[in-house]
C-alpha cells in the first residue's frame, strides 16, 4: 500500500497522541470505575499539568473518560510539532493561511455506531466537576454550526449541562454562536449543531481561535496539521465534521426557548451563575467503536491554557498591525489566562506604550489589565513583570483607568460584565538617562560553563578550601 511520505504532529490524531503520552509517562489511569459525580475531576486536577488522566468504566460506564490532553504550553507546542517558542507563531502562520477540510470517501469513523433513540447519560459517561455544578455537564464537545447564506461554518466550546435525557443547557456568550443562532431565530427557525468529542488535540485548539466570523476554526486545524482535515457530514444536517471524532452528537439549538442552567465552575474558579439560557435538543449520536470520552475540568489548566495559546496569537497579530513595536504577548495564568495581558515593547516612541494600552484593552472583552513591559522584560515571567511595575512604574503618571467598559460576564468583581479596565505602562520613561534604568548584570556570567567550574563541597571543604 502506498503511503505519502508526509508526517503529521503528533497533535493530529487523538489516540495517537496518547500513545505518545504513555510511552514517555504522561498518561496515569485511574483505577476501574472511580466515580463519574467528583471522582474524576478530583483525580484529574491532582494530576493537572503532570499527566493525562484516563477512565476505565467511569461510575461503571462502559465508556472510558481521558482528562487533561493539553494541560502543559509545551505540550501543545509538541501536539503541533514546534518548539514552545514557536508555537505562538505556529498558531498566526495557521490563522493566516487556513487549509479546507477534505471530505473523506468511505465509510466514516465517527458514524461507525449510529443511536437515533437518545438518552445521554446512558449512552455516554457525564461528569460533574465542581462543587456547586448544577450536575453534569459536556464540558469539551466542539460546537458546530453553520451558515446557511454562505455555507461556512464555526467552531467553538460552549458548556452544555445535561437538562434532559435528549436535552442540554448551553451557555452562548455575545460570539459567533450567539451571531448565527439570532440570523436564524428572528425567521423562527432552529439552528442544526453537532457537537464533537473527543476531535483530535489540533482540532482542539483551533476550535479557540480567535478569527473573524465566517473563518471555519476546522481550516485552522488543517492548517496546524499541514494537511486538509478529513470530515464528513452529518447524517441530518449539512454539517461537517471530523471524520477521526470519537464522538459526535447532533441536534438543534432551538428557537424562542429558554431554560435554566447553571451554577457551572468556570475558568476564574468561581461559579458561573444560574440563569435562563439557551437550549439545544439532541436529535441522533454517533461514534467510533469503543469511543473515548473526553472532558476538560472547569478551572483546570487544559481550561486556561487552551484559551491562552490561540488568544495569545491573535492579539499579537492585531497589535503588530499598528504597532510595530510590539514584540511578544502573554496571558498568565495567574490573570486566568484570560484577564491579565502582558505586551512586551521594543523602544516605543514617547506615549506609544499608552497607545498599545488602549488598543490592548479594546481587544476582548475579557482583556481587562494591560501591563506593558521593555524588552529587557521576559513577558512569560510574572516575576519579571512584577518587578519591572516595581521599578519602572508611576501610578500618577503611568496608570489609565477606563471606567465601566465591556468585561466578563464571569469575573465575580464587575457588574453583570460591566467593569473598570487598567493599563499599567511600565515602560522606562522617554527621555530617561541611560544608566538610571539600566539591569545590573555580571559581565560573562551566562556562558559560563556552570558544571566544569564547580563541583558538590567535599565533607573536608574546610582543608579543601585552602
Ligand atoms: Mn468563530
Amino acid at each position: 500500500m502506498a503511503h505519502t511520505e508526509r508526517k503529521d504532529p503528533p497533535g493530529a490524531d487523538l489516540r495517537g497522541w496518547l500513545d505518545l503520552l504513555q510511552a514517555t509517562g504522561r498518561l496515569a489511569m485511574a483505577a476501574s470505575g472511580i466515580d463519574l459525580r467528583f471522582g474524576v475531576a478530583g483525580v484529574a486536577n491532582r494530576l493537572d499539568g503532570r499527566q493525562v488522566s484516563l477512565f476505565p468504566r467511569p461510575g461503571g460506564h462502559p465508556v472510558p473518560v481521558v482528562s487533561g490532553l493539553l494541560s502543559q504550553r509545551a505540550w501543545m507546542a509538541e501536539a503541533a510539532g514546534v518548539a514552545v517558542d514557536d508555537l505562538v507563531a505556529r498558531f498566526q502562520r495557521a490563522c493566516r493561511s487556513p487549509l479546507p477540510s477534505a471530505p473523506i470517501t468511505g465509510a466514516p469513523p465517527c458514524q461507525q455506531v449510529v443511536h437515533r433513540s437518545v438518552d445521554l447519560p446512558r449512552l455516554l459517561p457525564l461528569p460533574t466537576h465542581n462543587e456547586h455544578d448544577h450536575g453534569p455537564y459536556i464540558t469539551a464537545g466542539l460546537l458546530i454550526t453553520r451558515d446557511d447564506a454562505t455555507g461556512r461554518q464555526n467552531v467553538s466550546i460552549h458548556r452544555l449541562q445535561l437538562s434532559g435525557p435528549d436535552r442540554l443547557g448551553a451557555l452562548l456568550l455575545p460570539r459567533h454562536t450567539l451571531a448565527l443562532f439570532r440570523e436564524r431565530e428572528r425567521v423562527g427557525a432552529d439552528l442544526d449543531v453537532a457537537i464533537v468529542i473527543g476531535a483530535d488535540p489540533l482540532t482542539l485548539m483551533a476550535s479557540q481561535a480567535a478569527v473573524p466570523l465566517g473563518q471555519d476554526e476546522l481550516e485552522i486545524s488543517g492548517a496546524l496539521r499541514g494537511s486538509p482535515l478529513p470530515v464528513t457530514r452529518c447524517l441530518d444536517s449539512e454539517i461537517m465534521v471530523p471524520a477521526h471524532a470519537e464522538i459526535v452528537l447532533e441536534g438543534k439549538l432551538l428557537a424562542d426557548v429558554r431554560e435554566p442552567e447553571g451554577p457551572f465552575g468556570e475558568f476564574p474558579q468561581y461559579y458561573g451563575e444560574r440563569a435562563e439560557r439557551h437550549v439545544i435538543r439532541v436529535t441522533a449520536v454517533t461514534h467510533r467503536e469503543n469511543p473515548l470520552y473526553h472532558t476538560i475540568v472547569g478551572g483546570g489548566l487544559e481550561h486556561l491554557l487552551l484559551g491562552a495559546i490561540p488568544r495569545e496569537a491573535s492579539f499579537l497579530s492585531e497589535l503588530r498591525r499598528n504597532f510595530p513595536c510590539v514584540q511578544a504577548v502573554h496571558l498568565p495564568l495567574g490573570g486566568t489566562c484570560r484577564y491579565h495581558l502582558y505586551v512586551q515593547v521594543d523602544r516605543p516612541a514617547p506615549g506609544e506604550a499608552k497607545n498599545v494600552i488602549l488598543a490592548a484593552l479594546g481587544l476582548h472583552y475579557d482583556v481587562k489589565h494591560v501591563t506593558v513591559v521593555d524588552t529587557d522584560v521576559n513577558p512569560h515571567d510574572p516575576d519579571e513583570v512584577e518587578w519591572a511595575v516595581a521599578t519602572r512604574f508611576q501610578a500618577d503618571r503611568d496608570l489609565l483607568v477606563v471606567p465601566a467598559a465591556q468585561g466578563s460576564k464571569l469575573d465575580p468583581s464587575t457588574a453583570n460584565g460591566l467593569g473598570a479596565k487598567m493599563g499599567l505602562d511600565a515602560t522606562i520613561p522617554a527621555g530617561a538617562p541611560p544608566m538610571r534604568f539600566t539591569r545590573i548584570a555580571v559581565p560573562g556570567q551566562d556562558s559560563l560553563d556552570i558544571d566544569a567550574l564547580t563541583a558538590p563541597a567535599p565533607p573536608d571543604w574546610r582543608d579543601r578550601a585552602r
